[in-house]
Parts: C-alpha cells; sequence; structure tokens
C-alpha cells in the first residue's frame, strides 16, 4: 500500500514541503506520496475525521489551522502542548497524534551550527508562534536565561505566563520586556533570535527594524538568528555580519522541522541534503 502524506493550509500552493518531502521519498524509493491539501477552516474536522478513513499515515499543518487542530487530536506530545500548535499529525490506526517540530527542529538546526543551547541566555524578538516556538526550544535545552521582547510588552508578557504553565519540564528564568527597551539587557545575551515576521521579504521597513536593535550592545562572541528564510539573509543578519557577530538563517529550521515530521511517520531518517536542494535556496 502507498504510504499517505500531505500538508493541511489555507493557503496551501506557496508551501515548499511537498517538493522537500517528495525529494527524500524519491531519493530512498518509498511508496509514499506527500501531497498539499487545501483545507479551508470550516472543512476542518471533516479533513482530519478523513485522514483515518482513507488510510493517510499522517500530515503536516500549517495556517490557519495548527492551534484549531489541537482540539481535534487523540493526544498531543509535550512540545505541542507547551507551543500550543500542532504542526505535525501521526496517524496510529484511528489515533491522531498532535505533535510539534518547529521546536526541536530549531534545536537540530542550531546545533549543526555547532550552537548548544544549554546554560544559554537568550533573548527572542517577537511574540508569535515562531517565539513561543524558540522559547519552548530554549526551555527544553536548558538555557539558563530567556528574555522575550515585543512591540507591545503585553503580548510578550502573556506569552511568557502562558509558556510558564504549560511547560512542565524546565529551569529557566523567563522574562519579557518592550522591543524599544531591549538595550540594557543585549550586554548578557549570547543569542539573539529574530522570530518576528519583521524581516520577511526585505524593504524599508526590513531595513528600519535592523537600524534600530541596538545589536552593538552583544559581546563579540554572541550568535544571531533569524528564523525568516526569505531573504536567507535578512536585514538584521547582515548587520550581525557586519560587526563581526555569528549567524544562523530560518532554512535550517524550516529544513529539520520536516526532517522530523519525516521521521515520525516513516521510522527512518531522510536524506537531509536533497530536502535542502529541493528547497529551492540556491544561494544565501
Ligand atoms: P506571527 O504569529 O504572525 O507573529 C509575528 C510576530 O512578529 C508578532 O509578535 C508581531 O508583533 C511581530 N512583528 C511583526 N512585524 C513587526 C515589526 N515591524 N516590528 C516588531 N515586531 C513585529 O508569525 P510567526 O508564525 O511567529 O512567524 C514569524 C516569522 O518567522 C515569519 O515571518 C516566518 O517567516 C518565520 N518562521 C520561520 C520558520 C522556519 O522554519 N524557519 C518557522 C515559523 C516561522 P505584534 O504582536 O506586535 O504584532
Amino acid at each position: 500500500m502507498t504510504t499517505l502524506l500531505g500538508i493541511f493550509g489555507d493557503p496551501v500552493e506557496h508551501s515548499r514541503s511537498p517538493r522537500m518531502h517528495g525529494a527524500a521519498i524519491a531519493v530512498l524509493g518509498l511508496d509514499a506520496v506527500y501531497v498539499p491539501l487545501h483545507v479551508r477552516a470550516e472543512k476542518l474536522p471533516a479533513a482530519v475525521e478523513a485522514l483515518s478513513a482513507l488510510g493517510f499515515r499522517g500530515v503536516n499543518v500549517t495556517l490557519p489551522h495548527k492551534q484549531t487542530i489541537m482540539a481535534l487530536m487523540h493526544e498531543l506530545d509535550e512540545t505541542a502542548e507547551a507551543i500550543g500548535a500542532v504542526n505535525t499529525v501521526v496517524c496510529e490506526g484511528d489515533a491522531l497524534i498532535g505533535r510539534n517540530t518547529d521546536a526541536p527542529g530549531l534545536r537540530r538546526s542550531l546545533e549543526e551550527h555547532g550552537l548548544s543551547l544549554g546554560g544559554m541566555r537568550a533573548l527572542v524578538l517577537g511574540a508569535g508562534g515562531a517565539a513561543r516556538a524558540s522559547v519552548v526550544a530554549l526551555a527544553h535545552a536548558g538555557a539558563e536565561r530567556i528574555v522575550a521582547a515585543s512591540r507591545t510588552v503585553e503580548r510578550a508578557d502573556q506569552m511568557m505566563r502562558d509558556l510558564a504553565s504549560a511547560m512542565r519540564n524546565h529551569a529557566s528564568s523567563l522574562e519579557s520586556k518592550a522591543l524599544a527597551s531591549i538595550e540594557s539587557a543585549l550586554p548578557d545575551m549570547d543569542l539573539v533570535i529574530q522570530a518576528t515576521s519583521a524581516t520577511l521579504n526585505g524593504g524599508v521597513d526590513a531595513e528600519r527594524f535592523a537600524a534600530q536593535l541596538p545589536l552593538e550592545q552583544l559581546p563579540e562572541a554572541a550568535w544571531v538568528v533569524d528564523l525568516v528564510y526569505e531573504p536567507r539573509q535578512t536585514t538584521v543578519l547582515r548587520k550581525a555580519s557586519a560587526r563581526g557577530l555569528r549567524t544562523v538563517d530560518g532554512l535550517g529550521m524550516l529544513l529539520h522541522q520536516g526532517a522530523l515530521s519525516f521521521e515520525h511517520w516513516l521510522g527512518q531518517s531522510p536524506p537531509l541534503g536533497a530536502m535542502r536542494e529541493a528547497l529551492g535556496f540556491t544561494s544565501k
């Protein structure tokens, strides 16, 4: 029987996941398909119900379903529960397991660059889904101090309160700040994770956002990560590189969250090189 995999989203045409997983399936010579599935919000319960009926092994989940699908799962893994979002469904017979591979995907991507998060002091910019995944990745890896900063401080406050009660096992200190007042925190940071959408697609606003970040206050050995991968070399990464700081772009997280989903469904590691190539990012 052909193994059925796919991705639920609305819109879904833009997703690079079918190409990435399709390439891995081809290289391994598996009898499997991964298809984009356009699912509107009001049809999500019916689409989830159909997974078992049609014999799907699993799906990825993207906007706008990552939160709403949680209530339709039989079980959630610890990371999905902590982040409050599911990006991977694994069908175990009739049982649907909701998982989140964004946080472990980010951690793997950083480890690939030699960046280990244990004991780190980190500043996370943003208070949306990517910021939540970053905080959970840091806390689960044993970061010492995590400060979240957003332009509306109330959103960062709320996110950190939610995460503090949702994460079962962590010993990190969790704080929040207004984006406008991060300067004093920067000298104490080992790592900044840019998890807002401010740098997406570049342009004047992205330039302004980077110009306002006082990265010169960071220690020389600090790292700057931008989760945005379009463009790969964001305004924030360019500014960090110009100051001699070490940088990591968002492509690795995209790749590794997909690789982890693949492992959950198929029980084997996918060929990362083929997946990376299929993502279609040829240059920095
Ligand atoms: P989201 O839930 O919509 O959150 C966006 C966040 O960005 C909010 O906190 C928002 O602040 C903030 N923001 C937007 N424009 C800003 C600006 N000009 N200045 C300051 N803050 C600004 O989005 P998300 O899901 O977290 O995704 C964020 C970005 O991460 C996306 O652009 C995506 O490309 C990237 N991402 C990458 C991966 C990966 O695999 N590499 C995975 C997920 C996401 P307010 O709350 O004040 O509006």
